[in-house]
């Protein structure tokens, strides 16, 4: 319960006593907005299009090999950069995508999640000071993450419904400070997949400005419509600037097993590694030795894993469509952006999340949290990792509630 007038980030003490503060920039954090529509998804009864995560298993035999290597005996602490199963299997999954040539044994380092990879990446190049080029929309933890680490975000903005790259913007973002940019492609929760011209960009400007690329390619294996994903780090002259990130939660749909891993230089790797050292240290290792089995899998369980996503795309995209949203397109991840304002609803689209939640119990995400302020208001985003039923039902629950709502909207001036 809030204490009246205590203010942010002051520590309630005895007799409510107030405190010191807090961390200025966490106690002005607010919750992550993917818990915060989950739980008014869930007190709503509502079906949960907000936060990203898949409604069915994952490979059972994924799941067999975390159950065996549940009983093999090896419950302590793992080698600090991952078991040599997993690093042996990141090196070999970057060769039979890509074509990247990676030591396991100096240039990767496991990490629970992408989430602490991202930080722990982070902290590895960052001095205070450090100016990070940024590209909204973005996830929710980079900017917290580079404002406590005392770095400078220079933003550039992507907007819906185009989401094109303004190459002017970028390239005046960089300057003599900057240290890295983060480089989210397939883009949450655009859905944009960065372009081999527009790759060749950042490539360019890193070059020119020696600096770094943090590459979050967590949906590297969710890309439609025939389009390749391209790892900043393939391209000439980025192997030792370009760190990319992946995540057993997307690849193999486990989103709460929290296994990431990082590829990255020999030159960088070992920093990296001491970030990890610092925020986790090791990551489950029987986790790990199931998800090195999954990256062993063959061609047909990644074409699997797009066809089903792609399929599932289609579906919700033209049922939103038929409902009377302005769908965009989605090239890879998880999720759909939609224009709601054709829908005549009033207000922002956190009001509209929230009542979509409330009334018509289908629950998403509004795409201004993917902003630092001021930010485009009538776009929502719709999850469709989920079973065909699921965003039947959802896309019939819109569909109705909408369509009470039109009849009343359409109805002419003066005459109800
Ligand atoms: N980056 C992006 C763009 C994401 O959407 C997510 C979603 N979870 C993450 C990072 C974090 O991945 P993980 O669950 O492996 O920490
Ligand atoms: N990445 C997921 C999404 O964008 C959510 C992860 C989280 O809840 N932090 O929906």
């Amino acid at each position: 319960m809030a204490r009246p007038g205590l203010a942010a980030g002051a520590a309630g003490g005895e007799n409510g006593r107030i405190m010191k503060p807090l961390n200025t920039l966490l106690a002005n954090t607010g919750t992550t907005i993917f818990t915060v529509m989950s739980a008014l998804a869930n007190a709503h009864g509502a079906i949960n299009l907000g936060q990203g995560f898949p409604d069915t298993d994952g490979p059972a035999d994924v799941i067999e090999a975390a159950k065996a290597a549940l009983g093999d005996g090896r419950h302590q602490y793992p080698p600090m950069t991952g078991v040599p199963e997993l690093r042996q299997a990141v090196a070999a999954a970057n060769r039979r995508f890509y074509g990247i040539e990676v030591d396991p044994d100096a240039e990767v380092v496991v990490t629970s999640g992408a989430t602490e990879a991202i930080t722990a990446c982070l902290m590895a190049l960052l001095d205070p000071g450090d100016e990070v080029v940024l590209i909204e929309p973005l996830y929710d933890t980079y900017l917290p993450v580079v404002r406590m680490l005392g770095a400078v975000p220079k933003l550039v903005r992507l907007e819906p419904p185009g989401w094109a790259l303004p190459r002017d913007r970028l390239a005046a973002a960089f300057g003599p400070r900057t240290k890295a940019i983060l480089l989210n492609t397939p883009m949450n929760p655009a859905s944009k997949v960065f372009s081999a011209d527009e790759l060749a960009l950042v490539a360019d400007l890193l070059a020119r400005h020696d600096a770094y690329a943090i590459c979050d390619e967590v949906y590297e294996h969710l890309v439609f419509d025939g389009l390749r994903h391209i790892p900043l780090m393939s391209l000439p002259g980025m192997r030792p600037r370009a760190v990319r990130i992946g995540s057993a939660g997307k690849t193999f749909s486990f989103t709460g097993w929290k296994v990431g891993y990082i590829t990255a230089d020999r030159s960088l790797a070992p920093t990296i590694a001491k970030a990890h050292q610092l925020l986790t240290f090791t990551t489950p290792p029987n986790l790990q030795r199931a998800v090195a089995a999954g990256l062993g899998k063959d061609d047909s369980y990644f074409a699997g894993l797009v066809g089903g996503l792609q399929a599932k795309r289609d579906r919700l995209a033209a049922g939103l469509a038929r409902v009377g949203f302005g769908v965009l397109p989605a090239r890879g991840s998880y999720f759909i952006t939609c224009d709601f304002a054709p829908l005549g609803f009033n207000g922002d689209d956190v009001a509209f999340c929230e009542h979509i939640t409330r009334e018509a119990k289908v629950c998403a995400i509004p795409v201004s949290a993917f902003y630092d302020g001021d930010a485009p208001r009538h776009w929502a985003r719709f999850a469709f990792c989920k079973k065909d039923s699921v965003l039947d039902e959802a896309v019939a629950r819109l569909d109705a509630h909408f369509a009470g709502r039109r009849g009343s909207l359409t109805q002419p001036a003066g005459q109800g």
